[in-house]
């Protein structure tokens, strides 16, 4: 699930932080410290062996609820089929849907085990009893908790045959997580991720999603740091080994502008033009990027790749 820009939340609950001066004043840096704190944004959380087995663990479980529900997008089933499978999935594995009564400051509780996003909804969707049908695409977000650790992760799925546009749309979505997961190197900055993901999103004119990030990820869904899908290399947070990153761009086919339904929490794009949106759980390691939302099969063919590539 993406985390709402800082920035808003801020203004959302305090409706004072639009003036520069303020925030530059004594009392205006105090109270952007105290939220800081109060919204825990501020501390990156490394994560220790221990905790990255368990992150590998649920990251794992995550991921074959969603290859499940992949498998079952076709013309006519519904996305309440889709979330009460998932919902099913992780209740077996002795896990619980985060996402369900996940309750942000001012919010109401989040109803549903998925996020079920069509077409022109970006983000926060709920499910229903229409049935998809061809031509649609369908975003897929979903987290579960398990053994104390959160694994966050997203898709876009065609549903059918789709038209060229909104292939191409959700290929530059994936090619966009590719690119800025590649950039979880030690030493690099957080800005590298959101500039990874910014240019090429920019070499197709999409609208590059801004209200919502990414962010960190561990024992809760939302840790810092924020990582939006635009920005500039060098800057940002440094990053180290141990951390954990939900990394999830959201594209549209228009405006980047968005709108949030009458139940407060679908979000949908502000010219009513498709979105695809699509996240994996990262860790961090010595040696780069290790993605822990793959299923065991997904793992093993990645680390046939790898081997292939070596002995070629
Ligand atoms: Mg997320």
């Amino acid at each position: 699930m993406s985390d709402v820009r800082y920035w808003m939340l801020v203004k959302r609950n305090l409706h004072l932080t639009s003036s520069k001066m303020f925030r530059n004043s004594k009392i205006g840096s105090f109270v952007s410290k105290a939220s800081q704190t109060f919204f825990g944004k501020k501390m990156i959380i490394a994560k220790t062996s221990k905790d990255l087995d368990r992150m590998r663990e649920v990251g794992e479980l995550i991921a074959e609820v969603r290859e499940t529900l992949r498998k079952m997008v076709v013309p006519g089933i519904t996305t309440l089929e889709l979330n009460e499978t998932a919902e099913k999935m992780m209740h077996e594995a002795g896990a619980v849907p985060t996402f369900m009564g996940y309750k942000p400051s001012g919010m109401t509780p989040f109803p549903f085990a998925i996020c079920a996003s069509v077409n022109e909804q970006i983000v926060h969707g709920f499910s229903n009893s229409t049935p998809l049908k061809e031509g649609d695409i369908i975003s897929l977000d979903m987290a579960a908790t398990y053994n104390g650790f959160v694994g966050d992760t997203a898709t876009t799925v065609a549903v059918g045959k789709v038209s060229d546009e909104l292939e191409q749309l959700i290929r530059v979505t994936e090619e966009c997580l590719k690119l800025g997961i590649e950039q979880c190197y030690p030493n690099k900055r957080v800005g590298d991720i959101s500039w990874a993901v910014q240019q090429h999103a920019d070499k197709y004119g999409y609208g590059i999603v801004r209200d919502y990030t990414g962010h960190g990820i561990g024992r809760t869904m939302h840790e810092a740091p924020q990582i939006a899908n635009y920005g500039r290399a060098g800057t940002k947070e440094k990053i180290r080994a141990g951390y954990c990153f939900a990394i999830e761009p959201m594209l549209n086919l228009g405006t980047r502008e968005t709108k949030t339904l009458a139940d407060k929490w679908t979000v949908i794009t502000a010219d009513g033009k498709p979105s695809a949106h699509c996240e994996h759980t990262v860790a961090v390691t010595a040696e780069g990027p290790e993605i822990l939302t793959l299923t065991k099969e997904q793992k093993t063919r990645l680390k046939n790749e790898k081997t292939e590539s070596v002995t070629a």
